[in-house]
């Protein structure tokens, strides 16, 4: 019986599995049982940053191992608080929390939000819509798209949705009951879709006058993959909360909320934890993943490649008008939104080696580990030149 035959057998039918069973990554390649390789263009969904069996990162993971795999937190452990310094360092954000997840950093947030604001009769907490924050509970609470959500609540009270991007929407929003405004500067299940310069204007002005916290979620556009550190960084504004997850741990599960002084300060003894989170092992990897994005030159080859990417794939915009209607985004964090339904694009490109992904339906979506070279975005655009070809033929006939 095959893999995936097995997989059916058993597992909750949650995910929908590609038709691929993966022996073993290298570089920026997987390869399948059957020894095919496969351009990787997606990294695990923004996780793999520095590709597939990167030394340094195994060496990390080794070392660690050998020393202890987990000893809990009730103890100060090296690996944790070196990735704190560096997290701190690059961040200037003075203040780190280590959770598993992505979404379990969001629910940390909320948390905090309302801690923070129970002592200022401030408990609302303002998200965008299309946004994306996760799976469990709270974070579903934050966004509003029915796929989502539907069939689960009901949902946290106090919490309410504005059009990214709509100032006038946002101004009706915030009052001095607000406790925290929570978006993506870059959106990315929500389609790619960076926050506007005037909407992050407004949103500072706002935030002057009534004095809320802003959560910027970071766990798919931060560590790098827009050229910055963090996105928030493109823009004047300054978070009071940062949230990574994703590529922090080099695959390893790994969350991390950064925090200034004061809201830090929230959070007591006994009043937030995990058993898990900040695992050593984990925290050692991210170690090495956060050196090699700020000092190893992946986070100036998100800037210089993605910006090459950028422009290679606003060229085929212009050559396929009928089928592509905008490329957007920053660095290594693109999508190419196309004038009907990506995933038949999708499919095309894996059959021509190359994965990428759909999201929010019309939107095909690039996130390829840091270490992408300009050889690999010319094998990427080949075949997604080939892939447009094929599905503009089609429409014609
Ligand atoms: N927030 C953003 C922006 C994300 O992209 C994701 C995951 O895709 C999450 C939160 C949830 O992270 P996780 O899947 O690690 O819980």
């Amino acid at each position: 019986m095959t893999l995936l035959k097995r997989d059916t057998e058993h597992l909750f039918h949650t995910y929908k599995r590609l038709p691929l069973e993966i022996e073993r990554g290298e570089g920026m390649y997987l390869y399948t049982r059957s020894g095919e390789r496969y351009l990787d263009m997606f990294s695990g969904v923004a996780v793999n940053a520095l590709g597939y069996g990167h030394p340094g990162l195994l060496r990390a993971i080794r070392e660690q191992t050998e020393r202890y795999i987990h000893v809990s937190n009730f103890y100060a452990q090296e690996s944790q608080v070196q990735l704190a310094e560096l997290l701190v360092k690059h961040s200037g954000l003075p203040r780190v929390f280590f959770a598993n997840t992505g979404t379990e950093t969001v629910e940390g947030a909320i948390k905090i939000a309302r801690k923070w604001g129970s002592t200022r009769e401030k408990a609302e907490i303002i998200s965008m819509s299309n946004a994306f924050h996760g799976r469990t509970m709270g974070a579903l609470s934050l966004m509003d798209r029915g796929s989502y959500r539907d069939g689960f609540g009901p949902f946290l009270g106090s919490c309410s949705v504005v059009e990214q991007n709509d100032a006038t929407a946002l101004r009706q929003a915030v009052t001095d009951t607000t406790a925290a405004v929570i978006l993506e500067f870059v959106q990315g299940e929500g389609g790619i879709r960076p926050v506007s310069m005037q909407f992050t204007d407004s949103l500072r002005q706002l935030k002057e006058r009534h004095g809320f916290l802003l959560i910027a979620d970071e766990i798919q556009s931060g560590l790098g993959r827009t050229g910055k550190f963090l996105a928030f960084e493109h823009y004047s504004i300054n978070p009071d909360l940062v949230l990574v997850a994703k590529p922090l741990g080099g695959g390893l599960p790994l969350g991390a909320i950064l925090a200034t002084e004061e809201v830090a300060e929230t959070l007591q003894p006994g009043t937030h934890g995990t058993t898990f989170g900040g695992n050593p092992v984990a925290c050692a990897a991210g170690n090495v993943v956060v050196q090699a994005i700020t000092e190893g030159g992946l986070m100036d080859n998100a800037r210089q490649t993605g910006a090459k990417f950028y422009e290679e794939l606003s060229s085929l915009a212009t050559t396929f008008p009928m089928l592509v209607k905008e490329v957007r985004g920053m660095g290594l964090m693109l999508g190419m939104e196309l004038t009907r339904a990506a995933d038949g694009i999708v499919t095309s490109m894996r059959d021509k080696h190359v994965l990428i992904n759909a999201t929010d339906r019309t939107v095909l979506r690039f996130l390829p580990p840091l270490i992408v070279g300009e050889d690999h975005i010319q094998e990427t655009v080949s075949a997604l030149h080939d892939s447009l070809r094929e599905a503009e033929g089609n429409a014609a006939t």
